[in-house]
């Protein structure tokens, strides 16, 4: 209740803090950063800090940074920075002439690396990982110092320059700071900020083979940027006394201070790089943008418009509690942003023909459907009515039961923006399936009315079957089956029934003219786009959402 009042009023502690500082004159303006490691691409969590970063920017007249953290050149590839710029600005961002890399900062920190050995807070240790994963205590205990931490600053001072030399190879020696082996948060164990890595990085080749550790990088490049507030996730809290540690010891041009925000976690939805690389290389999608990740090009491709994604974060808030958020939220952000734009169309999706038979052969006519219900300034379209239609199979049933209003033998329904028609006759297949419907329509009720008031029950959407195109339809459910998946074992948990491929659908002629990235409501069924991989004469369309939330109805059946 608290937390819902917060995002109404637009705020939130985070810009509280930041009200705060403008007031007091601790800051003229403020300047955050949005600071990806390029090792994959951007997730729907990576929307929220985005959302957070640039919105708060742009709310208090400040900037925001767009900063690679690229300090592991064994992990990053270009095709992680391309596709994280496209996917930032794609979300509605701009960064302007603020695109920074750490790796612009390696020779001012290795530099300020120098400075802490001169000041006798580092030194070069010697010892194998193991032995410094076994020296440094655990949350009870407190660790040991190593046997190299009383080197003499001119001995650090060699060892160091040999390592960037690339005397060493990899593992043999790191750089740590000199804080305190015995202090209770781990962090301030003798943190490496040097490890040797021969490996080449995508901006700076082959010129270094140390790099610094994020800790050591990350506050440090705040600084360089002037960043006022450097606002991450949670899970960087015990991080903070070592982040202000290092700017406390070194002569660093600006004074960060860093704050904390709960991570975005949502339901049916893995939210880690290191889950998201697996899902790909292990070809359980297809590829960073399949439909069904939730990756920026993943939402994208299935259809989701930046200002959805937008309008979500805003909803969701900030907290500094973590929680999960209900992945329903953003079906209900992406239906109200599409709900607003999408021109509306008919398709049917698992077609069924019906014979009119009172109508005469070879004989159609034109009739009018509105573009949008709410929105008379999209205009009509016309749609041809004929002989032979498309319906949807799931809207006959030879044996109904109850409530079941549509189709079937003897019922009279309307055909959307048409006829009433009356089911007369089922015909089968050799194996007993129905394979058409004879129908008699009421040429009285031309645009949907009856002359004497009687009422149908239902309104079906149709295609003319001589001039309906034909298209493959995907349709998309959850990527895994259970609410919560175990990220340890993803494999496990994931949906076999998360796309379903259609084909032989049958649209209406206006279809073919869909233009990339526009979205179309299908009506009574949901909003749909064109897949990246449609082409004029096979045409593929991705659903972006159902109209309704069919998912929930699903486990709800299941008795989940
Ligand atoms: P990993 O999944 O390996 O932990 P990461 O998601 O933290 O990596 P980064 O590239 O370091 O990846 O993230 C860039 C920024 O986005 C960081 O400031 C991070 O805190 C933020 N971020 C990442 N995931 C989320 C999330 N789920 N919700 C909100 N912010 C996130
Ligand atoms: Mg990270």
């Amino acid at each position: 209740m608290s937390e819902a009042a917060v995002v109404e009023a637009g705020r939130d502690f985070i810009r509280d803090i930041i009200q705060a500082d403008l007031d007091a004159g601790r800051h003229r303006t403020v300047v955050t950063r949005f600071p990806p490691e390029p090792n994959g691409y951007l997730h729907i969590g990576h929307a929220k800090s985005i959302g957070l970063n640039f919105g708060v920017a742009q709310e208090f007249g400040g900037r925001c940074h767009l900063r690679f953290d690229d300090t592991n050149p064994v992990k990053e590839e270009q095709e992680y920075i391309d596709a994280i710029e496209r996917d930032v600005r794609w979300l509605g961002f701009d960064w302007g002439e603020h695109l920074h890399h750490a790796s612009d900062y390696f020779e001012q920190l290795y530099e300020w690396a120098e400075h802490l050995i001169l000041a006798g807070k580092a030194y070069v240790d010697d010892q194998s990982p193991e032995e410094m994963r076994l020296a440094r205590g655990t949350l009870t205990e407190p660790g040991k110092n190593s046997p190299y931490r009383d080197r003499t600053v001119a001995e650090n001072l060699g060892l160091f320059r040999r390592m960037r030399a690339g005397e060493f190879p990899n593992g043999a020696r790191v750089l740590r700071a000199k804080i305190d082996m015995a202090a209770g948060n781990i962090n301030l164990r003798d943190p490496v900020l040097y490890r040797i890595l021969h490996a080449s990085h995508p901006r700076t080749g082959d010129k270094w083979c140390i790099y610094p550790s994020y800790d050591f990088a990350h506050g440090q490049s705040d600084a360089i940027e002037h960043i006022t507030h450097s606002i991450c996730t949670l899970e960087f809290e015990d991080h903070r006394p070592l982040y202000d540690w290092f700017i406390e010891n070194l002569p660093v041009p600006s004074r960060p201070r860093q704050y904390e925000f709960a991570r975005l976690n949502l339901t049916y939805t893995v939210l880690s790089k290191r889950v998201l690389t697996e899902l790909v290389r292990g070809g359980h999608v297809d590829g960073w943008d399949d439909p069904r990740m939730p990756t920026l090009a993943g939402l994208r491709r299935r259809g989701v418009p930046p200002a959805a994604l937008r309008d979500f974060v805003k909803r969701i808030g900030v907290a500094k509690a973590n929680s999960v958020v209900d992945v329903a939220m953003l079906d209900f952000s992406v239906r109200e942003a599409l709900n607003k734009v999408a021109l509306r169309r008919m398709a049917v999706l698992r077609p069924l023909k019906i014979v009119i038979e009172n109508y005469p052969e070879g004989r159609f006519e034109e009739l009018d459907a509105a573009n949008h219900p709410d929105d008379p300034g999209a205009g009509t379209r016309k749609i041809r009515f004929g002989r032979e239609l498309y319906v949807e199979r799931d809207d006959f049933m030879e044996n109904p039961p109850k409530k079941f209003f549509r189709l079937s033998p003897g019922k009279e329904v309307r055909l959307r923006y048409a006829y009433f028609v009356t089911c007369r006759e089922v015909k089968k297949n050799a194996l007993g399936e129905v394979v058409e419907l004879r129908c008699t329509y009421d040429p009285a009720t031309r645009g949907g009315n009856a002359p004497d008031g009687r009422k149908v029950q239902a309104t079906l959407h149709w295609v003319s079957a001589a001039d309906a195109v034909e298209a493959e339809v995907r349709l998309y459910n959850q990527l895994f089956s259970r609410p919560e998946p175990n990220a340890a074992d993803f494999a496990a948990d994931l949906n076999p029934d998360s796309r379903e491929v259609l084909v032989g659908c049958r649209l209406e002629p206006a279809l073919a003219a869909t233009k990339p990235g526009e979205p179309v409501q299908f009506e009574r069924q949901g909003y749909f786009c064109l897949d990246t991989v449609s082409r004029p004469g096979r045409l593929v369309f991705n659903r972006t959402v159902a109209l309704r939330d069919t998912w929930a109805k699903v486990q709800g059946g299941k008795g989940g």
